[in-house]
């Protein structure tokens, strides 16, 4: 059965690249250690690329080794939603960005036991990074 096809305005093509479209809207992922906000240590937000909601503080970014930008927890419970995600016979749980939908990436249980015990392991490029002004 084809997967319906997303809803991307022609504002949304012309701001997002190629590999962003592809990542958000048809839940792609992004080739792991090319990610440019991968190793960012700046403090800020990190924000959903295709609507701006806030997802991520840069307080709960840790390495994970994965080659992707890996955070324990959320800015603020609901801002993402997760689903059940089954494609590639893996039983996966899905991050979406909950006021646009768009594919942010996926969450595991193998995060810092000390924090959350979660890691949001989420593209680069479903990302746009907003550094604390000072
Ligand atoms: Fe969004």
């Amino acid at each position: 059965m084809d997967k319906p096809k997303p809803k991307i305005s022609k504002e949304m093509l012309d701001k997002l690249t190629k590999e962003q479209v592809d990542v958000c809207f048809y839940k792609g992922t992004e080739a792991p250690f090319t990610g440019k906000l991968l190793h960012n240590k700046e403090k800020g937000t990190y924000h959903c690329v295709v609507c701006g909601n806030p997802l991520f503080p840069s307080e709960t970014k840790f390495e994970s080794g994965t080659g992707w930008p890996s955070f324990y927890d959320v800015i603020k419970k609901g801002n993402v939603k997760l689903e059940e995600d089954a494609s590639y016979s893996m039983d996966r749980t899905e991050v979406v960005c909950s006021k646009c939908g768009a594919h942010l990436g996926h969450m595991f249980n193998d995060g810092p036991p000390d924090k959350t015990g979660l890691r949001y392991c989420i593209n680069s490029v479903a990302l746009d990074f907003k550094p604390i002004s000072s």
